[in-house]
């Protein structure tokens, strides 16, 4: 009896073949979970076939989807192995339960000067501070989309924090990315590095501008939209894999639909938003400070505090 082809992606799917799969690709169907949750008329339409045939590959992709139980204490086992990385500043960490948190990805949006910046650099440096004093004892990946790392800014919050500015650029590996394809490369092929190198933090900065960038305009929106979230679940991935943090900028637009209150909105709208396990509003006030506030957080009160940014980094 001929064994039946394990199906492991929508290629492997009945009636699905290698162009079927980009159409489905193209309008965003790109995971089993995604085809097996579609309704068999829009798949019929989609794709130009019969709604039993739609219904047919929709069946075999549920078949296929597994749903991986885990008891709840194994939840609060693995939470509680959670790190924190310290931002440098008391009220900040108090804010955020102690600090950036591992298996999981956290965000700051702002304008320019918000310190956006100035935090992934202070959170690169801490992350070096041994555990339990701040830090993970660990290393950073550093993607710069905007040219806009400063090693010398490095060395003056190692020194301030008594730690030695040259192991700590030593443990920061950066990759000046200027292609959408070469900052997504970048996290595909982390593995190795976060292995052998210890990372305990991965630096996007910023994590929209080249996708803005380089899909100007209505047409492109769709895949932009696919491709930013594919590039978020595999960080989320990595986070989730090496019980590390990921620390991502974003721009604000302004938002010409909002008529009363701030109208500023990040970049990258929804995805982002259900990717990020806790996002952080960063604002300029006046002179040094900075207002940051945490916006839809799953376990963390929504609340601001104000930090400084300070010639020694970011203080309270
Ligand atoms: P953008 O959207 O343009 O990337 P950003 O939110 O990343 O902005 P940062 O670069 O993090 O902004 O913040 C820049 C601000 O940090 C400067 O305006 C300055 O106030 C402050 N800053 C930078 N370096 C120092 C320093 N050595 N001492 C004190 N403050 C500094
Ligand atoms: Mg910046």
């Amino acid at each position: 009896m001929a064994k039946e082809k394990e199906i492991k992606s929508i290629e492997d799917l009945p009636g699905v073949g290698p162009a079927t799969a980009e159409k489905l690709r193209q309008a965003g169907y790109t995971t089993l979970e995604q085809v097996a949750v579609a309704s068999p008329f829009e798949l019929a339409e989609l794709l130009g076939i019969s709604a039993d045939n739609a219904k047919k590959a929709i069946d075999a992709a549920k078949q296929a989807t597994t749903i991986n139980y885990l008891e709840a204490s194994k939840v609060l086992e693995r939470r509680l192995s959670i790190g924190k990385i310290s931002t440098g500043s008391k009220g900040l960490d108090e804010l955020l339960g102690g600090g950036v948190e591992t298996n999981g990805i956290t965000e700051a949006y702002g304008k320019f000067s918000s310190g956006k910046t100035q935090l992934g650099f202070q959170l690169s440096v801490n992350v070096q501070l041994p555990v339990g004093k701040g830090g993970l004892g660990g290393g950073t990946l550093f993607i710069d989309t905007e040219s806009t790392f400063r090693p010398e800014r490095i060395q003056e919050m190692a020194k301030a924090i008594g730690l030695d500015p040259k192991t700590v650029l030593d443990n920061i590996y950066v990759v000046r990315a200027t292609t959408v394809e070469q900052q997504i490369l970048t996290v595909e092929r982390a593995d190795k590095l976060i292995t052998e190198k210890g990372i305990k933090l991965i630096v996007v900065d910023s994590l929209t501008s080249l996708f803005r960038a380089e899909f100007i305009g209505r047409g492109g929106l769709a895949e932009r939209q696919q491709k930013l979230n594919a590039h978020v679940h595999k960080l989320q991935n990595l986070a989730d894999t090496f019980n590390l943090a990921v620390y991502v900028t974003n721009q604000v637009i302004d938002n010409p639909a909002i008529l009363f209150g701030d109208p500023t909105i990040p970049v990258g709208g929804n995805i982002i938003a259900h990717a990020a396990t806790t996002r952080l509003y960063m604002r300029k006030s006046k002179e040094d400070k900075r207002i940051v506030r945490i916006v839809d957080s799953p376990n963390l009160p929504e609340g601001e505090v104000v930090i400084k940014i300070t010639p020694e980094g970011i203080r309270d």
